[in-house]
């Protein structure tokens, strides 16, 4: 048996060591795979290289558990897996086992429950989204209620890998876009340049710092019936939201300017292609919950395309480079506007250039 790997120190912030939880096949044979394949959607096989073999079954979660999903989940694991599970980056759960045997009664006990097992290869895996309300303080909307209604209406390329090649969707709650890079994004869009309650802004904003969290230098110092309060730029604002968290005061939500936009072809791999970044499809896409339908059939409707049109392995974003982006409007039928045309030349001057995070 090989000696345990040593736990790194703890450090004040980030993921925990990830070695004290994994399964002790994934610790036995760190580094040392002969090969891996899926034997059907959703099931992972590893072989290493000592012979040992290791069944991961993958599983979609409404992406905010609470103690009653937790538990649920946990008890079928330690009753018919070996106890042992992580988690993806996108959400989804992973239960190793050391035997094929163990893998379809754990299928079967999960699907019983309602949860399905998919997401891997080609098919749409789990959206990740941002931090939304639960850590963040800028969300235009909530983040996780897309997710689970898009993946209940996406259901079937879930569980299947009929897809081109993978498709990552992402959603953001600000134009911030920490949900990052996607084959499909839907990211809050505000319209309209914070509303201020210049009553507030003396007692609750420290104004130096609202001044310098704006991305175009759009907000300065003003004196408003006589009290100090800020003023910002009209003309130079691009309405990202960045303002709102150190100056609750300037509003930036608004039930009806604050919109959805989706955006088409990110990718972070470099796989075959270079990354790319996604590109403005449709713009004021209404932000309607509980179910957002309009986001949702625009989806659905650029998936359903890309999945006739495209050549096999190609991402969402080297199909329409290939098709050119013309043949994508015409294709899925979105309208092409002014709005999707960055002929915004301030930016060379204005945008914040350094890779430095202020806040
Ligand atoms: S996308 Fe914006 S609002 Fe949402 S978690 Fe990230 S920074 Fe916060
Ligand atoms: S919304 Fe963004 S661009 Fe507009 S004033 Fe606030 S920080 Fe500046």
């Amino acid at each position: 048996m090989a000696e345990a790997p040593k736990m790194r120190p703890p450090i004040e912030s980030g993921c925990p060591d990830a070695f004290q939880y994994m399964h002790p096949l994934l610790i036995k044979n760190y580094g040392n795979w002969a090969y891996h394949d899926r034997p059907r959607p959703g099931v992972l096989h590893h072989v290493a290289k000592s012979g040992d073999e290791v069944w991961t079954v993958r599983v979609g979660t409404q992406r905010q558990l609470g103690p009653y999903e937790i538990n649920l989940l946990c008890d079928i694991i330690d009753k018919l897996g070996e106890g042992y599970v992580r988690f993806t980056i996108r959400s989804n759960m992973e239960v190793m086992v050391s035997s094929k045997d163990k893998v379809d009664p754990l299928i079967k006990a999960f699907e019983e429950a309602g949860y399905p097992v998919g997401g891997t290869g080609n098919s749409v895996t789990m959206i990740s989204h941002t931090q939304g309300w639960l850590h963040c303080d800028i969300p235009g909307t909530d983040a996780s209620g897309v997710v689970k209604t898009l993946m209940d209406d996406l259901y079937d390329e879930f569980v299947k890998e009929d897809m081109p090649n993978r498709v990552h969707i992402t959603t953001s709650c600000c134009q911030i876009n920490c949900g990052g890079q996607g084959d499909i994004a839907i990211n809050v869009q505000h319209t309209k340049p914070p509303k201020i309650n210049h009553d507030l802004v003396a007692n609750v904003c420290e104004r130096p710092s609202v001044v310098a969290r704006c991305p175009v230098a759009a907000i300065r110092p003003a004196i408003v019936n006589g009290r100090p309060s800020l003023e910002v730029d009209e003309k130079k604002c691009i309405c990202c939201g960045a303002c709102f968290p150190p100056c609750p005061p300037m509003q930036i939500n608004d039930p009806e300017h604050s919109k959805l936009a989706i955006w088409v072809g990110g990718k972070n791999s470099n796989a075959r292609s270079k990354p790319m970044f996604h590109k403005l499809v449709a713009a004021g896409v209404p932000n309607n919950p509980p179910r957002w339908p309009e986001a949702g059939a625009i989806v659905k409707k650029i998936l359903r395309v890309y999945k006739q049109d495209a050549k096999d392995w190609e991402r969402v974003g080297d199909w329409v480079e290939r098709i050119g982006w013309p043949r994508f409007f015409e294709l899925t039928e979105l309208p092409f506007t002014k709005f999707h045309i960055d002929n915004w030349r301030g930016s060379r001057h204005m945008l914040n250039q350094s890779a430095h995070i202020r806040f």
